[in-house]
């Protein structure tokens, strides 16, 4: 008798492979356990078993394993469920799942290149002799391949061995660079305790003989009535004028004392203690509904406006889940919210809070893995983006969605094109446990489930502490220019309100849709715009560096100082990013720290950490950024929001781009006076009356929605259509446009909905190769299931059609 394991392995193939076992072997093997297994030429790869049957395949001979790399599985079945369903539902291969879900060193495979980790002591007389061949071998090259370590070895049976000395911290996968950011402790003083009344303080003044100390404490009082904040010690030498040496004494006389704060860690109002939280009793009404949803329905929205609290609603039924011993997933849109996140949750949940995301290195990633699959305490709160969907649970309770409406929660490339939020509530599903989405701005698509039934809703009015929805002030541009009450691009009425938060020591953060100087650089003469040589788009220029830049494909190159076309020297910059904005901002405002936070600005692991941090501790004024400042950030010390041309979103050729355009200016204009006073902001637009613009200012979700849905459904949108986008690529454009009409007519033919296409995207070449589109839109009462297999069978017509066989297809099913 022969015996078999069925296995997916980790390369874009549709189909799971077979392969031959020994009778020990497969009594050993459980689903869910690693196997090295050969595959190709002289390739070996880390598949999963996900089955173990007698059946021989028929196509092929089975080859045999190499080698079982686990005990014990380190994927359970609920993960192999849903990582089918998603290659089912978003039409992809099991294997770009698998690839996808795993931790890379998790997949070590012949072609990995690892090298030593610089940073680790090694005690070589503890290594065993495998190990210390390699480790030897590292000493003469910096990186090896897998494959030469089974040649160093002579044996095929590696794979252990290195994952060994990945555990130990000797050698690591090459692709990760490694960054360390430590938080800067910074030096704080204050009264000692004893004198915080009054009478004491008035005692200690008389006390003090020195004018020179007896001065400091008033300083250290007068600046703090007026900062309202822990004060540094060099902000105290500073303002006092005074010497170390004195504050020195002070402090050793007992009547200053000294602390530090990690600078992420501050918390500037005393009054909030966060690991005893109360609710306000709009929070907890909120909260209660949510519970009682939960008695009927799987997934609930909180919609709470900006500010509302959400968060401390979340901690809260996060309490109630691990009391009971459950998992909690909690997913973000963005990785670099994470830091004020964990700071929030682990001053509450202490060490049961673990962060998983892509910028975290490998061998963190599959500590929080291994944390998951014990179940361990120190990962039963996992915060994380899209990809920590794919931990191994076991016993979840709730997953909460935060920011649910914002499109990085939907995987653009490579496969599997999931989008989490949906991902996360079927796999919710199979658990048996809860989904909360929550957002101030949910997406059309949320809100429609929510009202219609399908999920629970449960509406948060109110600010936290009562605090006004901010102030919002439209500014005319095609007037302002007229009446000259501009300089530059900013309107005398935004520099006013600048100027105002700055008297009252408030900060303020300046919102422009796009980076970069000046987007384009256009020639006075003839017209001409410098455009990507491999991308049908315009080059950016970059003042910073003085260069144009795809955005696309990152090519560069120096400013030219004439025209490529007609060699005049009159070439103007057009159109304004946010490096502009930072420049007359300066020239404005010479005195003040003024900080970008844009794509390239954040580009290290922590570089958005550190620019957070800086704003937070108000060592930074104001802040100019692109939608990176729209995505849940909490300071409270901000007053006011300027959104420099609401216009250039408005008219994006996209479905979502009103949605989108309401949404941004709503979570931009809520950093606005999140603490006490209420915040301003001041909104720069061509179009004042613009629908949009209108339900921003008058924060008018329900207007947005309504007016949204009715064009969904008269142009064929979700959450009426779903959408699937077909996008073919090829550097011959005669091919391509060929191909993709054959494509076009084939799936006409097959199907009886609308196919749209196929079009010529607006950009339509990207690092040379030539892009074609066709949308699929199929009606909510259309079986979902077949129409998709009808596509895949035509698909798989289009790929036996020699001549388009070179032409790549992407399917994105759900389009975002
Ligand atoms: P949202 O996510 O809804 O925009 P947050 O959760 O960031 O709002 O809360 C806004 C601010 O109010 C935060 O600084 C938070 O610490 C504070 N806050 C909210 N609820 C409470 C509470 N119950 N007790 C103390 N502070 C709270
Ligand atoms: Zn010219
Ligand atoms: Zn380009």
């Amino acid at each position: 008798m022969s015996f078999f394991v069925e296995v997916i392995i980790p390369l874009s193939l549709p189909k799971t492979f077979t392969y031959k076992v020994s009778e020990t072997e497969y009594n050993f093997i459980t689903k869910g356990m690693r196997i090295a297994v050969p595959f190709g030429k002289n390739k070996i790869y880390t598949a999963l078993a996900i089955d173990l049957h007698q059946n021989a395949p028929t196509l092929y001979e089975a080859k045999e394993i190499h080698q079982i790399l686990d005990d014990k599985p380190i994927v359970n079945e609920w993960q192999i469920n849903h990582w089918f369903w998603i290659a089912s539902y978003y039409m992809c291969n099991i294997g770009d799942v698998y690839r996808g879900a795993l931790p890379s060193a998790l997949l070590l495979e012949s072609e990995t290149i690892i090298s030593q980790q610089k940073d680790t002591v090694v005690n070589e007389t503890e290594l065993s002799d495998d190990e210390f061949l390699i480790y030897e071998a590292l000493q003469h090259q910096s990186s090896l391949k897998v494959q030469n370590i089974m040649d160093i070895l002579n044996k095929k049976t590696v794979l252990p061995v290195i994952q060994k000395l990945i555990h130990k911290k000797i050698i690591t996968l090459e692709e990760e660079i490694q960054e360390v950011y430590k938080p800067k402790l910074i030096r704080y003083i204050r009264l000692h305790q004893q004198y915080q009344s009054e009478e004491s303080l008035i005692a200690l003044l008389d006390n003090l003989k020195s004018d020179k100390r007896k001065n400091l404490v008033l300083q250290y009082f007068q600046l703090q009535a007026k900062e309202r904040k822990p004060i540094s010690v060099r902000q105290l030498t500073e303002t006092a004028q005074t010497s170390a040496a004195i504050i020195k004494a002070l402090i050793e006389k007992g009547i200053f004392e000294e602390y530090y704060i990690q600078e992420d860690r501050v918390n500037f109002d005393k009054n909030k203690t966060e690991n005893q939280l109360t609710l306000s009793e709009a929070q907890q009404k909120a909260h209660d509904e949510i519970e009682h949803v939960f008695t009927e329905k799987e997934v609930c929205l909180l919609h709470g406006v900006t500010s509302s609290g959400k968060t401390e609603i979340y901690t809260k039924l996060i309490e109630q889940y691990i009391a009971v011993g459950k998992q909690v997933l909690y997913l973000l849109p963005e990785i670099a919210l994470t830091t004020q996140l964990v700071s929030r949750l682990t001053q509450h949940f202490g060490n049961k809070v673990a962060v998983f995301h892509s910028k975290y290195s490998n061998n963190e990633r599959v500590e929080v893995w291994n944390h998951v699959l014990q179940q361990s305490e120190k990962a039963q709160i996992v915060i994380g983006a899209r990809s920590a969907l794919f931990l191994p649970f076991s016993n979840l309770g709730l997953i909460i969605v935060d920011e649910e409406h914002e499109p990085t929660f939907k995987q653009q490339d490579p496969a599997p094109r999931y989008h989490a939020r949906d991902a996360a509530i079927v796999l919710a599903h199979a658990h048996q446990s809860k989904v909360l989405l929550g957002s101030a701005t949910p997406s059309i698509e949320t809100y429609y489930n929510a009202t219609s039934g399908k999920f629970g809703l449960v509406t948060l009015k109110e600010r936290f502490g009562k605090v006004q929805m901010p102030e919002i002030e439209l500014v005319d541009l095609k007037d302002s220019y007229f009446r000259k009450r501009m300089k530059g691009h900013f309107s005398l009425t935004l520099i006013e309100q600048i100027t105002e938060a700055f008297a009252n020591n408030e900060q303020v953060i300046l919102f422009q849709n796009r980076r970069g100087f000046s987007p384009v650089l256009e020639c006075m003469t003839c017209g001409h715009v410098p455009q990507c040589p491999q991308c049908d788009v315009s080059l950016t220029y970059h003042k910073y560096k003085n260069q144009l830049r795809c955005h696309y494909c990152g090519y560069n190159m120096a400013k030219p100082s004439n025209c490529h076309a007609c060699s005049s020297v009159d070439l103007e910059t057009k159109g304004f990013g946010t490096e502009q904005i930072e420049l007359e901002l300066a020239e404005l405002f010479p005195n003040k720290n003024i900080k970008r936070m844009d794509q390239d600005t954040t580009r290290g692991k922590y570089s958005f950490e550190k620019i957070i941090d800086g704003f937070k501790n108000r060592e930074i004024d104001v802040l100019v950024g692109t939608q990176m400042l729209a995505k849940g950030l909490d300071f409270d010390n901000v007053s006011l929001v300027g959104i420099m041309n609401a216009d250039n979103m408005l008219y994006h050729p996209d479905f979502r781009a009103f949605e989108r355009s309401y949404q941004m200016m709503t979570q931009v204009a809520g950093r606005s006076g999140r603490s006490e006073k209420r915040g301003k902001v001041v909104i720069q637009t061509y179009n004042p009356l613009h629908n949009i613009i209108q339900q921003v200012t008058h924060n008018d979700y329900q207007g947005m929605y309504k007016e949204q849905l009715y064009e969904r459904k008269i142009y064929y949108y979700p959450p009426f259509y779903r959408l699937i986008k077909l996008t073919l690529k090829h550097r011959d454009f005669d091919k391509l446009k060929e191909g993709s009409m054959w494509l076009y007519q084939v799936l006409q033919q097959n199907l009886s909905i609308p196919v749209l296409g196929p079009e010529e995207p607006a950009i339509s070449r990207i690092r040379n190769e030539y892009i074609r589109t066709i949308m699929i839109k199929i009606p909510s009462e259309t079986p979902l299931q077949g129409t998709k297999k009808t596509i895949q069978k035509v698909l798989n017509s289009f790929e036996m059609v020699s001549q388009y066989r070179a032409i790549k297809v992407t399917v994105n099913v759900d389009f975002y």
